[in-house]
């Protein structure tokens, strides 16, 4: 019998059942997974409060990490005992024993344990594609990243100063602060009481930055436009104050001919050769010397509590949910 979280039907945290599921066997494709650590994310609470739409019932969660325990006909690249992580896929990662294909699979390396990757394969790969890809910044580049003590924010804000880009940080309370600020930020706003694009203003000198990683949605989407330089890029990828509002693109016009793009990390690990190279480039960003801060653990059993404390902003770093 496996161990799984799963709702019936979207709302609160009292609706995430901790249940037994039964599996099949590991069809010609698939693998097996004794999973020993799974991610928590965000998106875990767009899936259940149908922010983000799934069939129903369904097993949640995104990303885990484990060991091979057995596998498919087909299955030549894995065997059994190897350590492996996913980030995409189909939802369910909610359980101590996982099915899943093997091309969402990566192996870890032996310097990543379970636990770490469970921390960190979504919100690494993210930084990865929104920092080298949707928007390739440079040394010397000037960026406005929000929720920087956050999972994904703290990830991006190490990489970004490795790249040798100065930070503008947003976070929402003063421990958080002194958290990017320990990690080298070069400036930090208060986003609850402090007017983001005036500080912004201030920072750069009237000019505005370059490019904004902005994962709040509804509640900084204007400000983040109005920290921007002419032409600069807004990268909008998340909501975790709710989805932005409908807005006429003349917007970008008026405010400086802006680029605006929202993306999503399945389509830039879609592929095989995409998803190898950006795990691979965040294995070597660990190695050299990015750290993943495991702030939070919670037993599967426990899932409404870390559901709870995700939405609250109480979380600091990244939360994993062990099996
Ligand atoms: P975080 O650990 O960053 O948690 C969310 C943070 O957002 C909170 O800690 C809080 O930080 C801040 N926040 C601001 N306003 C609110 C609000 N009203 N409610 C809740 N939180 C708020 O989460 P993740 O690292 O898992 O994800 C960060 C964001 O990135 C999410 O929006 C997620 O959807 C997005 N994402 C997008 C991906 C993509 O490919 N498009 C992939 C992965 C993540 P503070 O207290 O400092 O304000």
């Amino acid at each position: 019998m496996v161990k799984a979280v799963r709702i019936y039907k979207t709302g609160g945290v009292e609706l995430l059942k901790y249940e037994n599921i039964t599996l099949d066997k590991p069809k010609a494709d698939e693998i097996l997974i004794k999973q020993t650590a799974c991610g928590l994310n965000f998106i875990d609470i767009y899936h259940r409060i149908g922010l983000y739409p799934i069939d129903l019932p369904s097993v949640l969660g995104t990303e885990a990490a484990g060991i091979v325990e057995a596998i498919g006909d087909n299955i030549t690249d894995f065997k059994v005992g190897d350590h492996v992580a996913y980030a995409s896929g189909p939802i369910g990662a909610y359980c101590d024993y996982r099915i899943i294909e093997s091309r969402y699979l990566v192996k870890l390396p032996g310097n990543i344990s379970d636990e770490q990757a469970a921390a960190m394969m979504l919100q690494g790969m993210t930084a990865e594609y929104l920092i080298k890809r949707c928007y390739k910044v440079k040394s010397g580049d000037v960026v406005l990243l929000h929720a920087a003590a956050g999972g994904v924010g703290s990830i991006t804000r190490q990489w970004l100063k490795q790249i040798g880009a100065t930070v503008i940080a947003t976070v929402g309370s003063e421990e958080k602060a002194e958290i990017a600020k320990s990690n080298g930020c070069d400036h930090i706003i208060l986003y609850n009481h402090e007017d983001i694009a005036a500080k912004v203003k201030e920072f750069t000198d009237g000019s505005g930055v370059s490019v904004v990683y902005d994962s709040i949605g509804k509640a900084t989407f204007e400000a983040s436009l109005n920290s921007l330089k002419s032409r600069g890029m807004m990268v909008s990828f998340g909501n975790a104050s709710g989805a932005v509002d409908a807005f006429s693109p003349a917007i970008l016009a008026q405010k400086g001919s802006l680029f605006l793009t929202r993306p999503s990390l399945k389509d830039y690990i879609a592929t095989a050769d995409n998803l190898k190279s950006s795990a691979n480039a965040l294995f070597d960003a660990v190695s050299n010397g990015i750290k993943v801060n495991i702030g939070q653990r919670y037993a599967l059993e426990d899932i409404a509590a870390a559901h709870t404390a995700l939405e609250a902003r109480q979380t600091i770093g990244s939360t994993i949910v062990i099996p």
